[in-house]
């Protein structure tokens, strides 16, 4: 079985063992360190098993707890969140209640790492998919000095 390795998108690059055709797939909404997929190819369309393997840094499963301040659009939606995953590029969380949240909203988010320092993170977020009261996104205008903690806090 072909043995692939996701990138920090979420994204497996695939090349086809009959036509050699490369083509992507993305897993940014799995969770789990490794997946086995059936692909299809999208040229010849032979179909086969491909595994498919985060790296051990991609995501960590945590129980964070902070809060979110909708920025766009502009309505007044905050509250709190408990954030259930976590990557460098994105993240995972649960509100108490259901908001009307949508994908494209803007979020600010702020919460604590279970870091020793316990290091407070202010980061912007772009919703991408919503269940329920579980919401995913993914880190926008990210600076440098939070993109330097949660580099730490994924090596520990
Ligand atoms: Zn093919």
């Amino acid at each position: 079985m072909q043995k692939v390795l996701v990138n920090d998108k979420g994204i497996a690059w695939i090349t086809c063992d009959h036509c050699k055709h490369t083509s992507s797939v993305d897993l940014s909404e799995s969770s789990g360190v490794v997946n086995v997929i059936e692909y299809k190819c999208s040229k010849c369309e032979a179909v086969y098993e491909v595994t498919c393997e985060f790296r051990k840094t991609y995501r960590k499963e945590v129980s964070l707890h902070g809060t979110f301040i909708q920025q766009q659009p502009m309505e007044e939606q905050a509250g709190r969140i408990e954030i259930t995953d976590l990557s460098k590029t994105g993240i995972k969380f649960r509100t108490r209640v259901k908001y009307d949240l949508k994908p494209g909203y803007i979020l600010k988010l702020t919460f604590t790492l279970d870091d020793r320092n316990k290091t407070l993170v202010d980061q912007m977020a772009e919703v991408k998919w919503v269940n329920g009261q579980t919401v995913g996104g993914t880190f926008i205008h990210q600076d440098q000095w939070t993109q330097k903690k949660l580099g730490f806090y994924f090596m520990s």
